[in-house]
């Protein structure tokens, strides 16, 4: 039987329930009147290359030091930010586009993240695209995350999971992937759930691909077995 993203929404759905991205403590911006949003697109900077458990370390860090916000982070010295942020890898490359990001939004938008979200979303993709170390998948997440447009995020887990699978498309093609997915969601959904399918799509997938379609997959345990060609020859050659 063939999977397409309309069924593997579902089927992920029921077999882990809701996942309530974006993981972050929402307590810490009510305290300081700091804008949530702009944690998000740090975040997505710091998990480049990197597991979420090494970005939670150095978020903490940056709180710690209340450098999450536009202005504090854009005015931070330096070597704090690399400090700060080490546990995330590729310090000194990420610490130079975390300050370069909040400079371009002081400068641009005076720190105003509801200006900079206000436009389109193809003006607002090409011009995150743009800037300073941002590429497909961290300008996509800060599109769905934060700014909460529909924009279906592919990462690695994606891309293998469309091969696996296999979804109809060329699995090495960050563009093919996320075309035919957003394609089919639209079929069934409203722009507006839209926004909410794609958030959660994206985080079931990157839960599968954690504790199931790892680069050895886990097939035998696997809610996906029944509908994946790659799990049934694996259970074929036992
Ligand atoms: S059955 Fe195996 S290959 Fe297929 S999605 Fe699950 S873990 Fe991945």
């Amino acid at each position: 039987m063939k999977i397409n993203p309309v069924g593997l929404y579902t089927h992920l759905c029921k077999s882990f329930g809701p996942q309530h991205w974006w993981p972050m403590d929402h307590s810490h911006h009510e305290q300081n009147n700091t804008d949530p949003r702009f944690e998000v697109m740090i975040g997505a900077i710091l998990t480049q290359n990197t597991a979420w458990t090494n970005v939670e370390k150095a978020i903490k860090q940056l709180k710690k030091h209340h450098l999450l916000s536009v202005q504090a982070l854009k005015d931070a010295d330096t070597e704090l930010v690399k400090t700060c942020i080490r546990s995330s890898g590729y310090f000194n490359q990420k610490a130079k586009r975390l300050q370069y990001l909040s400079n371009y939004l002081a400068e641009r938008y005076d720190g105003d993240l509801d200006q900079f979200f206000l436009q389109s979303t193809d003006r607002l993709r090409k011009e995150l695209l743009s800037l300073h170390g941002i590429g497909p998948e961290t300008a996509d997440s800060m599109l769905l995350y934060a700014a909460k447009k529909p924009v279906f995020v592919v990462d690695t887990y994606t891309k293998r999971l469309s091969k696996r699978l296999p979804l109809p498309v060329n699995a090495a093609s960050y563009d093919d992937i996320q075309h035919y997915v957003e394609h089919e969601l639209k079929k069934e959904y409203s722009t507006h759930e839209l926004v909410q399918v794609y958030n959660e799509l994206h985080a079931l997938i990157v839960n599968l691909g954690k504790y199931y379609c790892k680069p050895k997959p886990i097939c035998p345990n696997c809610p996906l077995l029944s509908l994946c060609h790659f799990g049934q020859q694996q259970e074929k050659e036992v």
